[in-house]
């Protein structure tokens, strides 16, 4: 956190790209942590969002990031989430755990950009369904 980029799949250049951060905010503090300015040393919990654009086509993306930390210790980042724009995938209730890993495998060559590969793996959840 806080060198204001991000590392995101952007589906519009259909590749893994540096998001340049153009705002963040951490929403109510009051709410989601203690304060660290109020509490020296008190451990805290904050959710911060931001706003980040793909550096290659200005596609936005919102990401969501929970950290811990102690003030003047140390802060890390539990999770990190893409929010917008969301992964299309089709509900999986009812589907064989068999044609499960194929679909997933198909998602995974799309995003890396091996289609032929996408498109066997496709094939073997159509095979499998039979
Ligand atoms: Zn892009």
């Amino acid at each position: 956190m806080g060198d204001g980029t991000f590392d995101v799949f952007c589906p519009e250049c259909n590749i893994q790209v540096e998001g340049r951060v153009i705002c963040s905010g951490s929403g109510d503090l009051s709410r989601n942590a203690l304060n660290p300015i109020d509490e020296i040393d008190a451990e805290y919990h904050v959710d911060i969002y931001s706003v980040a654009l793909c550096r290659r086509c200005n596609s936005p993306f919102l990401i969501k990031q929970s950290c811990y930390g102690v003030p003047g210790e140390f802060e890390t980042v539990t999770s990190e989430v893409v929010l917008f724009p969301q992964v299309s995938r089709l509900p999986a209730e009812g589907i064989p755990d068999s044609v499960q890993r194929a679909y997933e495998q198909a998602h995974k060559c799309y995003a890396a950009s091996t289609y032929e590969a996408c498109a066997l793996m496709c094939r073997r959840c159509l095979v499998l369904q039979r």
